[in-house]
Protein backbone atom coordinates (compact mmCIF):
# COMPACT_ATOMS: atom_id res chain seq x y z
CA UNK A 1 0.00 0.00 0.00
CA UNK A 2 0.94 3.86 -0.45
CA UNK A 3 1.02 5.20 3.12
CA UNK A 4 1.06 8.86 3.62
CA UNK A 5 2.90 10.50 6.65
CA UNK A 6 1.92 14.54 6.54
CA UNK A 7 3.56 16.77 8.77
CA UNK A 8 1.15 18.33 11.55
CA UNK A 9 0.23 22.03 11.03
CA UNK A 10 -2.15 22.51 13.69
CA UNK A 11 -0.67 25.53 15.93
CA UNK A 12 2.55 24.48 18.65
CA UNK A 13 1.56 20.63 17.07
CA UNK A 14 5.48 19.01 17.23
CA UNK A 15 4.27 15.14 16.93
CA UNK A 16 4.67 13.18 13.92
CA UNK A 17 2.61 9.67 13.84
CA UNK A 18 5.54 7.40 12.54
CA UNK A 19 8.73 7.37 13.72
CA UNK A 20 12.00 6.00 11.33
CA UNK A 21 11.97 2.83 12.72
CA UNK A 22 7.92 2.38 12.30
CA UNK A 23 8.71 3.44 8.77
CA UNK A 24 11.14 0.83 8.24
CA UNK A 25 8.76 -2.20 9.33
CA UNK A 26 6.32 -0.81 6.88
CA UNK A 27 8.74 -0.71 3.78
CA UNK A 28 10.51 -3.91 4.92
CA UNK A 29 6.98 -5.12 4.12
CA UNK A 30 6.78 -4.19 0.71
CA UNK A 31 4.76 -0.63 1.16
CA UNK A 32 5.51 2.69 -0.02
CA UNK A 33 5.75 5.21 2.43
CA UNK A 34 5.81 8.84 1.60
CA UNK A 35 6.84 11.18 4.21
CA UNK A 36 6.31 15.63 3.98
CA UNK A 37 9.41 16.88 4.19
CA UNK A 38 10.52 18.36 7.57
CA UNK A 39 7.28 16.34 9.07
CA UNK A 40 9.18 14.51 12.00
CA UNK A 41 11.44 18.33 13.10
CA UNK A 42 9.39 18.74 16.13
CA UNK A 43 10.12 15.91 17.14
CA UNK A 44 13.97 15.21 16.27
CA UNK A 45 13.71 12.56 13.77
CA UNK A 46 15.30 14.95 10.05
CA UNK A 47 14.31 14.06 6.95
CA UNK A 48 17.93 12.21 6.65
CA UNK A 49 16.58 9.63 9.04
CA UNK A 50 13.40 8.75 7.41
CA UNK A 51 15.34 8.57 4.17
CA UNK A 52 17.54 5.96 5.15
CA UNK A 53 14.76 3.91 6.45
CA UNK A 54 13.60 3.73 2.94
CA UNK A 55 10.70 6.31 3.12
CA UNK A 56 10.36 8.50 -0.54
CA UNK A 57 10.29 12.31 0.87
CA UNK A 58 7.38 14.70 -0.62
CA UNK A 59 5.27 17.82 -0.08
CA UNK A 60 2.35 18.07 1.59
CA UNK A 61 0.39 17.25 -1.48
CA UNK A 62 2.56 14.14 -2.32
CA UNK A 63 1.79 12.79 1.26
CA UNK A 64 -1.83 13.25 1.29
CA UNK A 65 -2.19 11.57 -2.16
CA UNK A 66 -1.18 8.34 -0.70
CA UNK A 67 -4.24 5.32 -0.27
CA UNK A 68 -3.65 5.79 3.55
CA UNK A 69 -2.78 8.73 5.39
CA UNK A 70 -1.46 8.71 9.15
CA UNK A 71 -1.34 11.23 11.10
CA UNK A 72 -1.48 12.70 14.90
CA UNK A 73 -4.36 15.12 14.82
CA UNK A 74 -7.84 15.88 13.19
CA UNK A 75 -7.55 17.40 9.83
CA UNK A 76 -7.59 21.12 10.38
CA UNK A 77 -9.62 23.56 7.47
CA UNK A 78 -6.39 24.31 5.65
CA UNK A 79 -5.86 20.42 5.09
CA UNK A 80 -9.87 19.99 4.29
CA UNK A 81 -8.68 20.00 0.21
CA UNK A 82 -7.11 16.60 0.43
CA UNK A 83 -10.01 14.72 1.69
CA UNK A 84 -11.64 12.64 -1.07
CA UNK A 85 -13.57 9.41 -1.88
CA UNK A 86 -11.73 6.45 -0.54
CA UNK A 87 -9.00 7.47 1.14
CA UNK A 88 -7.85 6.02 4.27
CA UNK A 89 -7.36 8.17 7.02
CA UNK A 90 -6.23 7.19 10.24
CA UNK A 91 -5.31 9.64 13.23
CA UNK A 92 -7.20 11.60 16.62
CA UNK A 93 -10.41 12.50 14.89
CA UNK A 94 -13.01 13.67 18.05
CA UNK A 95 -15.39 14.21 15.61
CA UNK A 96 -18.31 14.21 18.60
CA UNK A 97 -16.58 18.13 18.84
CA UNK A 98 -16.35 18.77 15.71
CA UNK A 99 -19.35 19.04 13.39
CA UNK A 100 -17.60 21.06 10.53
CA UNK A 101 -14.84 18.27 10.34
CA UNK A 102 -17.56 15.14 10.64
CA UNK A 103 -19.62 17.07 7.67
CA UNK A 104 -16.74 17.33 5.49
CA UNK A 105 -15.12 13.79 5.91
CA UNK A 106 -19.19 12.24 5.26
CA UNK A 107 -19.36 14.75 2.43
CA UNK A 108 -15.62 13.79 0.91
CA UNK A 109 -16.28 10.23 1.78
CA UNK A 110 -13.32 9.32 3.18
CA UNK A 111 -12.70 6.21 5.29
CA UNK A 112 -11.87 8.16 8.81
CA UNK A 113 -10.44 5.74 11.22
CA UNK A 114 -10.13 7.21 14.80
CA UNK A 115 -7.70 7.00 17.65
CA UNK A 116 -9.04 7.53 20.39
CA UNK A 117 -12.92 4.91 19.38
CA UNK A 118 -10.07 1.92 18.76
CA UNK A 119 -11.78 -0.19 21.40
CA UNK A 120 -10.06 -3.34 23.31
CA UNK A 121 -13.01 -6.34 24.32
CA UNK A 122 -12.26 -5.28 27.94
CA UNK A 123 -13.07 -1.68 27.51
CA UNK A 124 -9.49 -0.41 27.25
CA UNK A 125 -8.82 2.52 24.81
CA UNK A 126 -5.04 1.05 23.22
CA UNK A 127 -4.31 4.39 21.53
CA UNK A 128 -5.45 6.53 24.05
CA UNK A 129 -3.55 5.34 26.72
CA UNK A 130 -0.15 6.42 25.81
CA UNK A 131 -1.13 9.82 26.07
CA UNK A 132 -2.26 9.38 29.73
CA UNK A 133 0.88 7.33 30.24
CA UNK A 134 2.84 10.91 29.31
CA UNK A 135 0.56 13.06 31.06
CA UNK A 136 0.54 11.30 34.12
CA UNK A 137 4.16 10.93 34.48
CA UNK A 138 4.28 14.60 33.56
CA UNK A 139 1.57 16.08 36.57
CA UNK A 140 4.76 15.75 39.17
CA UNK A 141 7.45 17.53 37.23
CA UNK A 142 5.27 20.31 36.55
CA UNK A 143 3.56 20.74 39.79
CA UNK A 144 7.07 20.76 41.43
CA UNK A 145 8.26 23.54 39.02
CA UNK A 146 5.55 25.58 39.98
CA UNK A 147 5.58 25.17 43.29
CA UNK A 148 8.87 26.62 43.47
CA UNK A 149 8.67 30.38 44.78
CA UNK A 150 9.90 32.04 41.36
CA UNK A 151 6.75 30.41 40.05
CA UNK A 152 4.63 31.47 42.35
CA UNK A 153 4.57 28.15 44.66
CA UNK A 154 5.12 27.69 48.35
CA UNK A 155 9.18 27.45 47.77
CA UNK A 156 8.93 24.20 48.56
CA UNK A 157 11.22 21.17 47.41
CA UNK A 158 8.95 18.10 46.45
CA UNK A 159 11.27 15.57 48.41
CA UNK A 160 12.79 17.30 51.35
CA UNK A 161 15.73 16.91 51.99
CA UNK A 162 17.37 15.33 55.39
CA UNK A 163 15.74 16.87 58.37
CA UNK A 164 12.69 18.76 56.41
CA UNK A 165 9.85 16.95 55.43
CA UNK A 166 9.42 16.31 51.92
CA UNK A 167 6.33 17.88 50.13
CA UNK A 168 2.44 16.05 50.11
CA UNK A 169 1.19 15.22 47.16
CA UNK A 170 -2.82 14.52 46.65
CA UNK A 171 -3.80 12.21 43.18
CA UNK A 172 -7.43 11.94 42.99
CA UNK A 173 -8.12 8.81 40.54
CA UNK A 174 -5.91 6.13 40.33
CA UNK A 175 -6.40 5.17 36.62
CA UNK A 176 -3.89 5.43 33.98
CA UNK A 177 -2.93 8.82 34.89
CA UNK A 178 -2.85 8.66 38.63
CA UNK A 179 -1.01 5.59 38.42
CA UNK A 180 1.64 7.01 36.50
CA UNK A 181 1.98 10.03 38.69
CA UNK A 182 2.01 8.36 41.83
CA UNK A 183 4.64 6.91 41.10
CA UNK A 184 7.33 9.81 39.69
CA UNK A 185 5.58 11.50 42.96
CA UNK A 186 7.04 8.68 44.77
CA UNK A 187 10.35 8.47 43.27
CA UNK A 188 11.03 12.03 43.71
CA UNK A 189 10.69 11.54 47.61
CA UNK A 190 7.21 12.89 47.75
CA UNK A 191 4.75 12.38 50.76
CA UNK A 192 1.72 10.64 48.25
CA UNK A 193 -2.07 9.76 48.58
CA UNK A 194 -3.98 8.63 46.06
CA UNK A 195 -8.07 8.30 46.29
CA UNK A 196 -10.61 6.02 44.21
CA UNK A 197 -14.00 5.12 43.97
CA UNK A 198 -12.74 2.00 42.89
CA UNK A 199 -11.19 -0.29 45.41
CA UNK A 200 -9.46 -2.63 43.46
CA UNK A 201 -7.10 0.30 41.94
CA UNK A 202 -6.43 0.82 45.51
CA UNK A 203 -5.93 -2.70 46.13
CA UNK A 204 -3.41 -2.79 43.19
CA UNK A 205 -1.04 0.44 44.48
CA UNK A 206 -1.18 -0.86 47.59
CA UNK A 207 0.37 -3.98 46.66
CA UNK A 208 2.96 -2.90 44.27
CA UNK A 209 4.24 -0.05 46.89
CA UNK A 210 3.37 -2.10 49.68
CA UNK A 211 2.07 0.85 51.65
CA UNK A 212 4.58 3.85 50.38
CA UNK A 213 1.54 5.09 48.98
CA UNK A 214 -1.63 6.08 51.38
CA UNK A 215 -4.64 5.15 49.60
CA UNK A 216 -7.59 6.44 50.30
CA UNK A 217 -11.40 5.87 49.65
CA UNK A 218 -13.03 9.10 47.57
CA UNK A 219 -15.85 10.48 49.13
CA UNK A 220 -16.81 14.12 50.32
CA UNK A 221 -15.30 14.17 53.85
CA UNK A 222 -12.31 12.55 52.76
CA UNK A 223 -11.40 15.14 49.50
CA UNK A 224 -11.93 17.79 51.63
CA UNK A 225 -9.73 16.22 54.63
CA UNK A 226 -6.81 15.54 51.68
CA UNK A 227 -7.41 18.99 50.24
CA UNK A 228 -6.32 20.53 53.19
CA UNK A 229 -2.74 19.23 53.68
CA UNK A 230 -2.25 18.66 49.68
CA UNK A 231 1.31 20.65 48.57
CA UNK A 232 0.41 19.26 45.05
CA UNK A 233 -3.31 18.19 44.07
CA UNK A 234 -3.23 16.36 40.99
CA UNK A 235 -6.52 15.61 39.36
CA UNK A 236 -7.01 12.30 37.55
CA UNK A 237 -10.68 11.23 37.42
CA UNK A 238 -12.28 10.13 34.61
CA UNK A 239 -15.94 8.54 33.98
CA UNK A 240 -15.71 7.33 30.58
CA UNK A 241 -17.26 9.59 27.95
CA UNK A 242 -19.12 11.83 30.63
CA UNK A 243 -17.73 15.70 32.10
CA UNK A 244 -15.33 15.00 34.78
CA UNK A 245 -16.76 14.65 38.50
CA UNK A 246 -16.67 17.99 40.16
CA UNK A 247 -14.77 16.79 43.43
CA UNK A 248 -13.13 19.66 44.66
CA UNK A 249 -15.42 22.64 45.46
CA UNK A 250 -14.54 26.19 45.36
CA UNK A 251 -15.23 26.54 49.37
CA UNK A 252 -12.65 23.56 49.26
CA UNK A 253 -10.17 25.85 47.59
CA UNK A 254 -10.14 28.40 50.48
CA UNK A 255 -8.98 25.59 52.90
CA UNK A 256 -5.67 25.34 50.41
CA UNK A 257 -2.40 26.53 51.79
CA UNK A 258 -1.55 29.59 49.97
CA UNK A 259 1.23 28.73 47.09
CA UNK A 260 0.13 25.14 47.11
CA UNK A 261 -0.51 24.01 43.18
CA UNK A 262 -3.08 22.04 42.12
CA UNK A 263 -2.53 20.13 37.84
CA UNK A 264 -5.90 19.29 37.10
CA UNK A 265 -4.88 16.64 34.12
CA UNK A 266 -8.63 15.90 33.58
CA UNK A 267 -9.04 19.57 32.49
CA UNK A 268 -9.43 18.44 28.76
CA UNK A 269 -12.88 16.68 30.33
CA UNK A 270 -13.93 20.13 32.13
CA UNK A 271 -11.81 18.65 35.07
CA UNK A 272 -12.40 17.75 38.55
CA UNK A 273 -11.54 21.32 40.26
CA UNK A 274 -14.85 23.72 40.04
CA UNK A 275 -11.60 26.81 39.93
CA UNK A 276 -10.07 25.04 37.15
CA UNK A 277 -10.35 26.41 33.38
CA UNK A 278 -8.33 25.49 30.20
CA UNK A 279 -4.13 26.80 30.10
CA UNK A 280 -1.62 26.53 27.43
CA UNK A 281 2.01 25.26 27.64
CA UNK A 282 2.53 29.43 26.87
CA UNK A 283 0.67 30.74 29.84
CA UNK A 284 -0.07 27.42 31.79
CA UNK A 285 -1.07 28.66 35.53
CA UNK A 286 -3.12 31.39 37.06
CA UNK A 287 -3.60 32.00 40.80
CA UNK A 288 -7.00 31.62 42.78
CA UNK A 289 -6.98 32.62 46.57
CA UNK A 290 -3.51 31.93 46.33
CA UNK A 291 -3.51 28.43 44.92
CA UNK A 292 -1.92 27.93 41.70
CA UNK A 293 -3.88 26.38 39.35
CA UNK A 294 -2.29 24.42 35.91
CA UNK A 295 -4.56 22.98 33.52
CA UNK A 296 -2.75 23.08 29.95
CA UNK A 297 -5.30 20.44 28.21
CA UNK A 298 -2.72 18.83 25.93
CA UNK A 299 0.25 18.12 28.26
CA UNK A 300 1.85 15.80 26.09
CA UNK A 301 2.24 18.40 23.48
CA UNK A 302 5.58 19.83 25.81
CA UNK A 303 7.55 16.74 25.34
CA UNK A 304 7.07 15.54 21.45
CA UNK A 305 10.36 13.52 20.93
CA UNK A 306 8.64 11.45 24.09
CA UNK A 307 4.85 11.45 23.05
CA UNK A 308 5.85 10.44 19.33
CA UNK A 309 7.34 7.55 20.18
CA UNK A 310 4.47 6.58 22.68
CA UNK A 311 1.82 6.77 20.37
CA UNK A 312 4.25 5.22 17.93
CA UNK A 313 4.91 2.66 19.37
CA UNK A 314 0.73 1.90 19.57
CA UNK A 315 -0.24 2.45 15.98
CA UNK A 316 2.19 0.67 14.46
CA UNK A 317 0.54 -2.96 14.48
CA UNK A 318 -3.06 -1.28 13.42
CA UNK A 319 -1.39 0.73 10.60
CA UNK A 320 0.43 -2.62 9.76
CA UNK A 321 -2.82 -4.53 9.72
CA UNK A 322 -4.54 -1.50 7.65
CA UNK A 323 -1.44 -1.73 5.19
CA UNK A 324 -1.21 -5.36 4.92
CA UNK A 325 -5.44 -5.70 4.37
CA UNK A 326 -6.87 -2.33 3.72
CA UNK A 327 -10.60 -2.43 5.02
CA UNK A 328 -11.14 -5.46 5.11
CA UNK A 329 -8.58 -5.62 8.56
CA UNK A 330 -11.61 -3.98 10.05
CA UNK A 331 -13.28 -7.63 9.62
CA UNK A 332 -11.09 -9.29 10.90
CA UNK A 333 -9.78 -7.20 14.31
CA UNK A 334 -13.18 -5.50 16.34
CA UNK A 335 -10.89 -3.24 18.12
CA UNK A 336 -10.31 -1.68 15.06
CA UNK A 337 -13.20 -2.10 13.93
CA UNK A 338 -14.93 0.22 16.92
CA UNK A 339 -12.22 3.29 15.35
CA UNK A 340 -14.21 3.43 12.25
CA UNK A 341 -16.26 6.55 12.16
CA UNK A 342 -16.84 7.49 8.69
CA UNK A 343 -16.79 5.11 5.77
CA UNK A 344 -17.61 6.07 2.40
CA UNK A 345 -20.51 9.07 3.13
CA UNK A 346 -21.52 7.08 6.02
CA UNK A 347 -21.41 7.65 9.96
CA UNK A 348 -20.26 4.98 11.44
CA UNK A 349 -19.62 5.65 14.71
CA UNK A 350 -22.95 6.01 17.11
CA UNK A 351 -21.70 8.35 19.74
CA UNK A 352 -20.76 10.48 16.84
CA UNK A 353 -24.07 10.58 15.56
CA UNK A 354 -26.07 11.19 18.85
CA UNK A 355 -23.87 14.40 19.40
CA UNK A 356 -25.04 16.24 16.27
CA UNK A 357 -28.40 14.42 15.68
CA UNK A 358 -27.32 12.32 12.68
CA UNK A 359 -28.15 9.17 11.67
CA UNK A 360 -25.59 6.30 12.08
P1 LIG B 1 -8.68 6.19 33.68
O1 LIG B 1 -10.04 5.75 33.25
O2 LIG B 1 -7.54 5.28 33.48
O3 LIG B 1 -8.71 6.57 35.25
C1 LIG B 1 -9.69 7.38 35.83
C2 LIG B 1 -9.85 6.97 37.28
O4 LIG B 1 -10.74 7.91 37.90
C3 LIG B 1 -10.47 5.58 37.47
O5 LIG B 1 -9.62 4.76 38.26
C4 LIG B 1 -11.79 5.88 38.18
O6 LIG B 1 -12.17 4.87 39.10
C5 LIG B 1 -11.43 7.18 38.90
N1 LIG B 1 -12.59 7.93 39.38
C6 LIG B 1 -13.81 8.09 38.81
N2 LIG B 1 -14.61 8.80 39.62
C7 LIG B 1 -13.86 9.11 40.73
C8 LIG B 1 -14.13 9.82 41.94
N3 LIG B 1 -15.33 10.36 42.18
N4 LIG B 1 -13.12 9.94 42.84
C9 LIG B 1 -11.90 9.40 42.61
N5 LIG B 1 -11.61 8.69 41.50
C10 LIG B 1 -12.59 8.56 40.58
O7 LIG B 1 -8.43 7.60 32.95
P2 LIG B 1 -7.00 8.25 32.64
O8 LIG B 1 -6.50 7.70 31.36
O9 LIG B 1 -6.18 8.15 33.86
O10 LIG B 1 -7.40 9.77 32.34
C11 LIG B 1 -7.73 10.68 33.38
C12 LIG B 1 -8.04 12.03 32.78
O11 LIG B 1 -6.85 12.61 32.24
C13 LIG B 1 -9.02 11.98 31.59
O12 LIG B 1 -9.92 13.06 31.68
C14 LIG B 1 -8.12 12.13 30.40
O13 LIG B 1 -8.82 12.63 29.26
C15 LIG B 1 -7.16 13.12 30.95
N6 LIG B 1 -5.92 13.34 30.16
C16 LIG B 1 -5.51 14.63 30.04
C17 LIG B 1 -4.34 14.93 29.37
C18 LIG B 1 -3.88 16.36 29.33
O14 LIG B 1 -2.97 16.66 28.56
N7 LIG B 1 -4.43 17.25 30.14
C19 LIG B 1 -3.59 13.92 28.76
C20 LIG B 1 -4.03 12.59 28.88
C21 LIG B 1 -5.21 12.31 29.59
Amino acid sequence: MIIGIPKEIKTLESRVSMTPGAVETLTRRGHTVLVESGAGKGSGLPDEQYAAAGAKLTDAAGAWGAEMVIKVKEPIAAEYQYLRKGLLLFTYLHLAADKPLTEVLLKSGTIGIAYETVQLPGGGLPLLLPMSEVAGRMAPQVGAHHLEKSEGGRGLLLGGVPGVPQASVVILGAGVVGTNAAKIAMGMGAQVTVLDVNHSRLQYLDDIYQGRIVTVSSNEPNIRKAVTYADLLIGAVLITGAKAPRLVTRDMIGTMKEGSVIVDVAVDQGGCVETIKATTHAAPTYLVDGVVHYGVANMPGAVPRTSTYALCNQTLPYAMKLAQKGVEALHEDRSLALGLNTYLGELTYGAVGEAFGMPS
